[in-house]
């Protein structure tokens, strides 16, 4: 018997590849997922080591669309996010200002990946696969991954849920103007550095939007909810720096920003770690929200298609979802 089911490869499981294959499973169609990492949740990520754990790529979301809103609600009643309360302070270079931003901050709880960890658990997914090519076969399409070459399934779309330069390399053998659009994306680079401490720090502020080369924030990871083990701060530098300096060494990048840590009274940590983020934001982000071919099946999500950030890439993925659900209806 003929499986009538349409299949579809979601590459990538971020928050845009895992919001879409949501709104494709509600419809259900049998998606599969694929990222390369460990885990879901991509640059909604946490670092951890024995004692310690530390978010270093994305610090907080907000929820102003109502969908997304209605989400993070779902998140909140099943304990895996909530509202994080900062105190804020915002420094250019001279003094140490209250901010005045009143925005809701969100936070994964206990840790920045739980969201994702929570959505993926309903869902198909298989981690440690890279993929390194995609090819259109006349049964559909088909992935090639780093670890276990061909992939016996074919697929009938495929949607890449990738950072803009590595959904560029997927696309290379393909005949499509959505390389062009990927290719043109400016995403930046941005350096993170976790510091650990033995005692909690008395600072003023928990958080710090940084107005002064070479950070642009600070955080207590540990003033964030349901966080445990050793006191953790997190430094980010400003895109600016980290793209003059992306292929320092780290002790040099360490250094420079243990001493930008310290013009705002931190001091030395016990050990700390950096991690380099080749894409961190993109800028301009693009306004378009997905791209989606209904003729050859594929299409592209994420947060540099959607004004950026992790609301953006959210509302890219249940909207290419959408659409795909749409198409494949007919
Ligand atoms: C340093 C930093 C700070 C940030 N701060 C904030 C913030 O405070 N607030 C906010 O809202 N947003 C912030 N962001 C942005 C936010 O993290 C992103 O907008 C959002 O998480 C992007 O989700 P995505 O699903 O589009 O992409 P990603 O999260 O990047 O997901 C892409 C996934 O694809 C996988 N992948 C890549 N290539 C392949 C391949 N070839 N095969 C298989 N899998 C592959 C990756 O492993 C990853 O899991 C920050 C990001 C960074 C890096």
């Amino acid at each position: 018997m003929t499986d009538t089911i349409k299949h579809i490869a979601i590459i990538g499981a971020g928050i845009a590849g895992l919001s879409c294959a949501t709104v494709l499973k509600q419809a259900d169609l049998r998606v599969s997922i694929f990222d390369k990492s460990k885990g879901p949740a991509g640059r909604m990520s946490t670092r951890r080591g024995e004692s310690w754990e530390c978010d270093h790529g994305a610090q907080y979301f907000t929820a102003r669309d109502a969908d997304f809103r209605a989400e993070v609600l779902r998140w909140e009643s099943a304990g895996v996010a909530g509202i994080w309360r900062p105190r804020i302070k915002v420094f250019d270079g001279k003094s140490l200002k209250d901010s005045e931003s009143a925005l809701e901050r969100f936070v994964g709880i206990p840790r920045m990946t739980s969201p994702a960890r929570f959505i993926s658990d309903d869902l198909n997914l298989t981690c440690q696969t890279t993929i390194q090519e995609i090819q259109k076969s006349p049964d559909g399409w088909l992935l090639r991954s780093a670890e276990r070459s061909w992939l016996v399934d074919h697929f009938d779309a495929v949607i890449l849920a990738l950072p803009a330069p590595q959904a560029t390399t997927l696309l290379e053998t393909q005949s499509t103007d959505f390389a062009a659009v990927a290719k043109c994306a400016n995403m930046r680079g941005a350096w993170a550095m976790m510091l650990r401490y033995a005692a909690p720090l008395d600072l003023p502020f928990d958080a710090v939007f940084v107005n002064d080369e070479p950070l642009r924030w600070l955080a207590r990871n540990s003033s964030k909810p349901g966080r445990g083990g050793d006191e953790t701060w997190l430094l980010h530098a400003n895109a600016e720096w980290s793209e003059a300096h992306l292929e320092d060494e780290a002790d040099s990048v360490a250094n420079v920003l243990l001493a930008a840590f310290a013009r705002l009274g931190g001091p030395a940590p016990q050990a700390w770690s950096v991690h380099r983020w080749r894409y961190a934001d993109t800028e301009p982000a693009l306004e378009v929200g997905f791209l989606w071919n209904d003729i050859t099946g594929i299409g592209l999500c994420g947060d540099w298609l959607n004004g950026g950030k992790v609301q953006g890439a959210w509302v890219s993925g249940r909207e290419l979802g959408q659409r795909v659900v749409q198409t494949l209806a007919r």
